[in-house]
């Protein structure tokens, strides 16, 4: 690819993780300097740096690390660079991940529950619950590997007394399923208050997963994609 292509895409990359970042806390779903974001990008990644609130962060403060770790940037990436870049190295179809406090989310992991199946959007989870991995401390080995194993088989998970992870195979998926696990956590909190909320069996869950592979974000146009 001529210099000049490659430098504009890297330029598109860094600005679509400041763009996601923003957008995280114009949904409602980070505040301050919490949450970070990063994308896979060429033999590592791209990550928002730590510590920058989103609205002076710009595509240059973005750090690009190698897998190994390593990078050179005036700015130090995310100090969760270690779960981004364990997530990215060890799940091959996971392209961005997304960390926020949102509230509802929070406030379930601040009480290590795990989300059940209360609502059949759980499978875009990609399973019958989305897991809160025991407590660590922020920016930990042993987070990343609690947060690693709470992701076994699912795409998001929550952080006990921390906050949340989405993952997708793209940005916007990985943003799209931060904002539905939060309105999850929110309908199952009220629900909660209600009454007793009823827990849809794995079967269902497990066919709701199938469908979910051609609904939304993942639809191909067509005559058969009426479900
Ligand atoms: P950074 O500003 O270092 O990305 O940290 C924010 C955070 O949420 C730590 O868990
Ligand atoms: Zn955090």
């Amino acid at each position: 690819m001529p210099a000049e292509d490659d430098r504009q895409d890297d330029h598109r990359a860094r600005q679509s993780v400041v763009e996601a970042a923003r957008s995280l806390s114009g949904l409602g779903l980070n505040q301050g300097t919490s949450g970070n974001v990063s994308l896979r990008w060429k033999d590592g990644l791209l990550i928002t740096p730590s510590g920058m609130p989103y609205e002076r962060m710009r595509a240059e403060d973005i750090v690009f690390m190698g897998l190994d770790g390593r990078f050179e940037h005036r700015l130090k990436p995310s100090s969760e660079w270690r779960f981004h870049r364990d997530i990215l190295a060890n799940r091959s179809e996971v392209g961005a991940v997304v960390h926020a406090h949102p509230v509802y989310c929070t406030a379930f992991a601040m009480c290590g529950r795990e989300i059940p199946a209360v609502h059949y959007m759980i499978a875009a989870a990609g399973g019958p619950t989305v897991r809160c991995a025991p407590y660590a401390p922020y920016g930990t080995p042993e987070l990343s590997s609690l947060a690693l194993a709470a992701l076994e088989d699912r795409a998001c998970c929550l952080l006990a007394n921390h906050g949340m992870i989405s993952t997708g195979e793209s940005l916007e998926k990985a943003l799209w399923l931060a904002g539905e696990l939060e309105t999850l956590c929110r309908q199952y909190a009220v629900a909660l208050q209600v009454g007793a909320p009823v827990v849809l069996p794995d079967d269902e869950i497990a066919r709701i997963v199938e469908r979910f592979k051609n609904y939304g974000l993942n639809a191909k146009p067509g005559p058969d994609n009426a479900s």
